[in-house]
C-alpha cells in the first residue's frame, strides 16, 4: 500500500527516550514513510534536527517556539532559531500559534512570539505548522494582518466546517490528527468528510493525542494508520487513497524528497 506521511510527530521528546529506535523502526514497518518532528522550543528544535540527521530522508525536522513557551522566545532565542532553521534538514517554521486554552504565556505575548515566526518563515521560505486552541478569530486576523505570504498547515485541526474554511480560504492545509477518531467528535468527522482531498494532513502528535483504539497509551507515529483509515471510513474512500494523498500533499507543502526506495 501507499506509504503514509505522519506530519507531524514529536519523536525527538523525552518520552521515547527509552525506546526512540524501536519507535521509529515499528512505524517504517507499519508503513510510515516519512515524518515530520516539530520543536516546540529551542532545545527540542536542535532535538528535531539532530534525530533528522540520523534518518535522512525520513525523518525531518521543524523548528519553532509554541504558544506554551513563547515567554522563552527571548531575541537570542529567535536568533539561535534563525540559525538551526538554516539546518538543510529543517523544513517548516513550527509548531508556532495560539493556545487561549491553557493560557501557558499571557496571549500578548504568543501574539508576538507568532508574528516574529511568521517574519522568520517568510526570511527562510518555510512553511509554518499553526497550533490554534480556543485562539480562532485572533490566528485568522494574525494570518491576515501578518502573515501574507506564507504558506502552512492548521496542525490538530479541530473545529467546525466556518474554521476549516477560513484556512482553506488563506491557502492553508488542514491536518487531522487523533480526535478525529473519537466517537464525540461529530463536527470534526464532518469536516473531514468535507474536505478537499488536496488540502489533508494526516499526523499523529505523538506523544499526545493517541487515536482510538489506542487512547490510554502513549501515541507513537506508526497510529497515523488509525486516523487515515478513520478519514477514509468518513470518506467512503480506501486506506490506499488517502495515504497517497496525504503524502503527495505533505511533500508538496514541506517540499520533501521522495522517501528511500528500501532500509533505513
Ligand atoms: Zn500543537
Ligand atoms: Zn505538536
Amino acid at each position: 500500500m501507499s506509504a503514509l506521511v505522519d506530519s507531524h510527530a514529536h519523536v525527538q521528546m523525552r518520552q521515547f527516550d527509552a525506546d526512540r529506535a524501536e519507535v521509529i523502526a515499528a512505524a517504517f514497518a507499519a508503513g510510515v514513510a516519512q515524518m515530520v518532528a516539530p520543536g516546540v522550543d529551542g532545545e527540542t528544535s536542535a532535538l528535531a534536527i539532530s534525530l533528522a540527521e540520523q534518518y535522512p530522508g525520513r525523518i525531518f525536522a521543524a523548528v519553532g517556539t509554541h504558544p506554551h513557551d513563547a515567554t522563552t522566545l527571548t531575541s537570542a532565542a529567535l536568533a539561535r532559531q534563525r540559525e538551526l532553521a538554516r539546518s538543510p534538514h529543517v523544513v517548516a517554521i513550527g509548531e508556532i500559534g495560539l493556545d487561549y486554552y491553557r493560557n501557558l504565556s499571557p496571549r500578548e505575548t504568543q501574539r508576538d512570539a507568532i508574528v516574529r515566526q511568521f517574519a522568520l518563515a517568510r526570511e527562510l521560505d518555510l512553511p509554518v505548522i499553526l497550533h490554534n486552541r480556543e485562539s480562532h478569530s485572533d490566528m485568522v486576523e494574525l494570518l491576515r494582518s501578518e502573515g501574507r505570504g506564507l504558506r502552512g498547515v492548521f496542525h490538530c485541526f479541530i473545529g467546525d466546517q466556518a474554521m476549516a474554511q477560513d484556512a482553506l480560504d488563506l491557502g492553508f492545509y488542514l491536518s487531522f490528527a487523533g480526535p478525529v477518531t473519537y466517537p464525540k467528535n461529530t463536527e470534526l468527522a464532518a469536516v473531514a468528510a468535507w474536505a478537499p482531498l488536496d488540502r489533508m494532513l494526516v499526523e499523529t502528535d505523538c506523544p499526545y493525542l493517541t487515536p482510538t483504539p489506542y487512547r490510554g497509551q502513549r501515541n507513537e507515529p506508526r497510529h497515523v494508520a488509525q486516523v487515515a483509515r478513520r478519514i477514509a471510513d468518513l470518506r467512503g474512500s480506501t486506506l490506499e487513497q488517502l495515504a497517497e494523498a496525504t503524502a503527495r500533499n505533505s511533500a508538496a507543502l514541506f517540499r520533501l524528497p521522495p522517501p528511500p526506495e528500501n532500509g533505513d
